[in-house]
């Protein structure tokens, strides 16, 4: 390219709106598709776990805390997901979907990976139950 062509170029560029996006000082809305962290709502859950066997990065432990009384934790593994949708896809009792608003997932260590779904209280008492063998910090939804 010629100096004059690309001083042409300079000056006109200082004078035009930048094209990139000012992320993430300036957020667009996310499409209504987007395949954000997932969620689980435990309300019609059958415990079939298909979406656990279905999933195939291993992302999804379906914890059985008393299977007549249909109550259930779900432990999200939000690093190994791959995004594919597929346990949305296998559940027939929609308790699953993809959030397009929870998508921005970096964070600096890895306890807000795994992340648990359920009654607060199931919640708790799974977290103490395996609180003295692994004392590591895990995230609540
Ligand atoms: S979206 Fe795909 S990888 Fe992630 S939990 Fe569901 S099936 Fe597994
Ligand atoms: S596929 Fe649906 S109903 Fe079956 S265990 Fe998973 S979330 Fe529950």
């Amino acid at each position: 390219m010629k100096i004059g062509a690309m001083l042409g170029d300079l000056l006109r560029s200082l004078f035009r709106r930048p094209v990139t996006e000012r992320y993430p000082f300036v957020k667009r809305a996310p499409p209504e598709r987007l395949r954000g962290a997932l969620r689980y709502d435990p309300a019609n859950c059958s415990g079939c776990m298909l979406c656990m066997k279905d999933c195939p990065a291993n992302a999804l432990e379906l914890i059985t805390i008393d299977r007549k009384a249909k109550k259930f934790v779900m432990r999200y593994h939000a690093d190994r997901c791959t995004f594919c949708a597929q346990c949305v896809a296998s559940c027939r009792f929609k308790c699953l979907n993809m959030s397009n608003e929870q998508y921005e997932l970096a964070a600096l260590t890895k306890a807000p990976f795994t992340v648990h779904y359920g009654n607060e209280s199931d919640i708790q008492a799974l977290l103490d139950a395996v609180a003295p063998t692994n004392s590591a910090p895990t995230a609540k939804a």
